[in-house]
Parts: C-alpha cells; sequence; structure tokens
C-alpha cells in the first residue's frame, strides 16, 4: 500500500518511523511519503490560510496549495490511477475498524491534515467528483490539526495488512472485529506467572479445553461489552453469535 500524506508540519508523522508502521516501511510493504503542503506556495512567506468569507474568528486553508499538492501526488502515481482521499475532520464519518479494514483494501491513500479552521470546502468538493474521498472524524473531540489522525488511520490500517502483524490471526479476535467476535470488545487476557500478589488467572485458561476457552472468552467479551458500550450489544448480529457458537 502507499500511503502519501500532505501537512504544514511534516515533522509530526515521525512516528511512522517507529514500531509497526516503521517495520512495514522497512519491508517494504508500505511506502509513505509525507509531503510538506509550503512546497506548493509561490509568495515569500508560503502562505496556505486566510481570512474566512463570511467572517468569523480563525484562519482557513487556502486551496490553491492543496490543488497543487493532490495534482501533483496524482501525477507522480501510475498513469489512470486515483488515490483514495481521507480528509481528517471532525465533521466526518466516524472512525470504526470497519472503515480500516474497507481502506485497508485499498492500494493508494493521501491524508489532508488540516490546521487552523480548516480547508476551504471547494478543495473536498473538487476532488470528490474525480476520486473516492472519505471525511473521517477520529472521535467527538477537536484537535489543533489533522496530523495525530493520520497517525491513528494509519497504524490501524497497516495492522491490517497482509505480512505485517507477525500471526495473520491476531487482529481476527480484536475488538469490534467484524466476524467471530461479532463486534464486541475483547476480554480481558493473561500470561505468565499463574499467581501475581495473590490474583490466580481465570482456571479455564489452564484446562487446554479449546471449546471452554473459546466460550468462556465470548462470554467475558459480552460481559464487558454489555457493561461499557450497550450500544454494541443493540447493533450486534445474532447470526454472528449464533454462527460462533456452532463453531464451538
Ligand atoms: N472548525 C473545525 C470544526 O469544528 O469542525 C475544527 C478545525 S480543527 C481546529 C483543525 C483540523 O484538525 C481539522 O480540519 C482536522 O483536520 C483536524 N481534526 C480536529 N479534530 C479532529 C477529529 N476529531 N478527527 C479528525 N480530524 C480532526
Amino acid at each position: 500500500m502507499r500511503i502519501d500524506v500532505v501537512t504544514i508540519f511534516p515533522e509530526y508523522l515521525e512516528p511512522l518511523n517507529v514500531s509497526l508502521v516503521g517495520k512495514a516501511r522497512a519491508r517494504g510493504q508500505l511506502d509513505v511519503r509525507v509531503h510538506d503542503l509550503r512546497q506548493w506556495t509561490h509568495d515569500r512567506h508560503h502562505t496556505v490560510d486566510d481570512t474566512p468569507y463570511g467572517g468569523g474568528p480563525g484562519m482557513v486553508m487556502k486551496p490553491e496549495p492543496w490543488g497543487e499538492a493532490l495534482d501533483a501526488i496524482e501525477a507522480s502515481g501510475p498513469q489512470g490511477t486515483a488515490p483514495v482521499m481521507v480528509v481528517p475532520t471532525p465533521s466526518g464519518r466516524p472512525f470504526t475498524q470497519r472503515l480500516a479494514v474497507e481502506l485497508s483494501a485499498k492500494p493508494w491513500l493521501v491524508f489532508t491534515p488540516a490546521r487552523y479552521e480548516g480547508i476551504d470546502r471547494r478543495v473536498v468538493d473538487a476532488y470528490a467528483e474525480r476520486w473516492e474521498v472519505h471525511e473521517v472524524s477520529i472521535g467527538d473531540y477537536v484537535l489543533a490539526g489533522g496530523e495525530a489522525a493520520v497517525l491513528v488511520i494509519t497504524e490501524a490500517v497497516a495492522r491490517l495488512l497482509p505480512g505485517v502483524l507477525g500471526n495473520a490471526e491476531s487482529h481476527r479476535d480484536d475488538s469490534f472485529a467484524p466476524g467471530a467476535m461479532a463486534d464486541l470488545l475483547e476480554g480481558p487476557v493473561y500470561t505468565k506467572p499463574p499467581v501475581w500478589r495473590d490474583r490466580d488467572i481465570p482456571e479455564v485458561l489452564l484446562s487446554g479445553h479449546h471449546g471452554k476457552i473459546a466460550r468462556w472468552r465470548r462470554d467475558q467479551a459480552f460481559r464487558r461489552t454489555s457493561a461499557l458500550r450497550p450500544d454494541l450489544i443493540e447493533r450486534c448480529d445474532p447470526a454472528a453469535l449464533d454462527k460462533h457458537d456452532r463453531a464451538l
């Protein structure tokens, strides 16, 4: 997968050099290119923002540098191929594991993290006529800029790419994973030692009985989800749970 990020703070994306994403890049599974938006400005001060039409506080990012940047990125790819544009914005569609799965199937993503009050609307409208565009929010709060959202979305997507996680099964039972766990939260996990500060681990985990362990995990997931995210239980597909139970 190729990922392009256009930002006025390229250094903010440095964490993409470490850990899982950094290793995926080093192995050639992920091609990440971070671009400074200001290279597509033409005035002495490299201006990227201006006052909002209609008045009001704050500044708005000018459309011209974004248009030049996105055209240049498109031209740098294979001829006739358009990237998928991901626009971080608090007014976007909530970012979920389902959307991460959807984005992980795309060969090329371009992120447009903004600053100030956001990007002149005409940019998204213009590219939405030619490209697939997703306006995405990482939560119901407002950050100072979209770079942190790019880090979040990139990491969630990258770990789903084939070969990026050591064990391909690792994300199958994750919280929210569509399928076996029917979008529930994952239950508690334990490792050695078997006793820590007088606390044992649940006996069933030592039983070696795969069916019982799977059922216990499902029950724990259900319990935790009921307590913390009842909205997920309401949306959960009973058919998926039945299927999971039959497999136990
Ligand atoms: N005035 C905008 C609004 O209320 O929708 C907020 C602009 S915010 C200060 C600047 C930029 O940070 C946004 O354009 C977006 O790129 C990013 N951002 C802020 N909160 C975000 C969130 N929850 N999810 C994704 N991106 C966010």
